[in-house]
């Protein structure tokens, strides 16, 4: 399992992404690396009726760039995300590539939207580092199917997800 997580985002959401790497990578132990990008690459697979970006190709095109790389990479977006027959996604991995919206994220409390982040972002890394969703709504890994989902649960995997990611070398 590659050790290293790189975290990028356009320039807009430094702070956020600045504070999403830091966090992720304390949960996981990992080395997070944090990347700018100049043009949101989000932007190159945006539906023009739905004003969304259909996640499934984003994520494949990221994991494209650099195949057999040997890092995690999470990219965040501010644009909104869908993903198949749902309206929207809150985010997206596959295999070592994932992606994570702001856009539903947003709360008045500057605070409350980093620690949404940080709970989707989160989640989204225990994806790629092989978890799956988890029954537990207070554990990171529930499926968030609303904003109330994320406000519930925690910032970590549960006792249950920590022994599972223990287990694999
Ligand atoms: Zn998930
Ligand atoms: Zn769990």
């Amino acid at each position: 399992m590659p050790a290293r997580l790189v975290v990028s985002s356009p320039k807009t959401i430094s702070r956020e992404r600045g504070e999403a790497a830091v966090v992720a990578a304390a949960v996981y132990g990992l080395s997070a690396v944090e990347l700018e990008l100049e043009e949101d690459p989000a932007a190159r697979f945006l539906d023009q009726v739905r004003r969304q970006v259909e996640a499934m190709r984003l994520v494949d095109a990221l994991s494209r760039e650099l195949p057999n790389r040997e890092y995690y990479h999470l990219h965040i977006t501010e644009l909104d995300l869908y993903f198949d027959g749902y309206n929207f996604c809150f985010g997206l991995a596959m295999d070592k590539s994932a992606v994570v919206s702001t856009y539903r994220l947003k709360h008045p409390r500057p605070e409350r939207f980093i620690e949404r982040l940080k709970k989707e972002v989160i989640h989204e890394v225990g994806h790629m580092l092989g978890l799956k969703h988890c029954p537990n709504p207070r554990c990171v890994m529930y499926f968030s199917n609303t904003i109330l989902d994320t406000d519930m649960k925690g910032v970590e995997p549960c006792p249950r997800c920590r022994n599972l990611l223990m287990k694999w070398p």
